[in-house]
């Protein structure tokens, strides 16, 4: 509820509200039409090696090219998908289409996905899973599902179930935007996750902030002595990765090496010979 302040405060308040929600309920009707409709895309963006050029796998990063207002930013829609629900359908479909692209890499290529905690929790999550390797011949241990620590807000139990699950599948658990919640090293404790992501959030300023560089170094060391991989997001420098490579950062991502591409650049990144490739 707004509150008065006596100056006519509440009313310009009231107004942007209602103009909020008016946009949510316009976002939430076209993202409706936008999945019937198959609007939709994904863009991949490659998660490399400490050397920043050996390419390790793909992150699937979810694309909607609005009709008439252009391209509108993730942030922007999946909160309202999440809000809405609609999220675990969009979330179908953005699994089956990145295991179908990730099919036609190299074997040793590997495709993360992005599951929001509402379709990580709904109760088909897993037989969604196994359908999308079925049906694109995906191995297995090339997906990587890439969870938040706030799945877990509402409860432990249920999401560790689901996680031992895909484990029993094969598939690879990475826990993403490590460090940004309130507890992460407690969800460290309860799951033998495959790979933590570090938070750009502590990359941009590694390279000249002893505290930044400290806490992604205990990072990096607590995930080794976990025998968990390590990708640092939103890497943007040189100066960066000289810092990440240092600390033994196992795998690097940002847009120093590449901005996440359409389906058809990353065969033609994967087929480039490294020499041959500008940064
Ligand atoms: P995320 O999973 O942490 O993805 C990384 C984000 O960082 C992506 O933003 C990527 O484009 C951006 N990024 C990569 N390198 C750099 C860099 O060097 N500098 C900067 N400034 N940014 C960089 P994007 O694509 O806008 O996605 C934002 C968020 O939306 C993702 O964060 C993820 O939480 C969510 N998201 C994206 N696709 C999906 C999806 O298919 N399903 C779900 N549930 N969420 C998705
Ligand atoms: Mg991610
Ligand atoms: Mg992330
Ligand atoms: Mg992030």
């Amino acid at each position: 509820r707004a509150k008065h302040d006596g100056r006519g405060e509440l009313r310009f308040f009231d107004q942007s509200l209602d103009e909020a929600a008016r946009r949510r309920r316009r976002i939430e009707t076209d993202l409706r039409v936008a999945i019937r409709t198959g609007q939709f895309k994904l863009n991949f963006q490659p998660i490399v090696a400490s050397d920043g050029e050996v390419i390790k796998g793909f992150e699937a990063l979810l694309r909607w090219p609005h009709p008439d207002h252009g391209l509108i930013p993730p942030v922007e829609f999946i909160p309202i998908a999440e809000e809405t629900g609609l999220i675990t359908q969009i979330g179908e479909w953005v699994l089956h289409e990145a295991c179908r692209v990730a099919a036609g890499w190299p074997e040793h290529v590997r495709v993360a996905v992005n599951v929001s905690p509402l379709q990580f929790r709904s109760p088909g999550f897993g037989s969604i899973v196994l359908q999308a390797l079925a049906i694109s011949g995906l191995a297995p241990n090339r997906l990587e599902i890439e969870i938040t620590e706030s799945v877990f807000l509402d409860g432990e139990t249920g999401v560790l179930q689901i996680l031992h699950m895909l484990r029993a599948l094969g598939v690879r658990v990475a826990l993403d935007d490590f460090g940004t919640g309130y507890s992460s090293l407690s969800y460290l404790r309860s799951f033998p996750f495959d790979k933590i992501k570090i938070d750009r959030s502590f990359i941009t300023n590694i390279a000249h902030d002893a505290s930044a560089a400290a806490i992604v170094k205990a990072i990096v060391d607590l995930a080794t002595a976990l025998h968990m991989e390590t990708t640092a997001e939103g890497v943007e420098n040189a100066g960066q990765h000289a810092e990440l490579q240092a600390q033994g950062c196992s795998t690097l991502q940002g847009f120093l090496f590449s901005k996440p591409l359409d389906e058809m650049s990353t065969r033609k990144i994967i087929d480039t010979p490294r020499s041959a490739r500008a940064a």
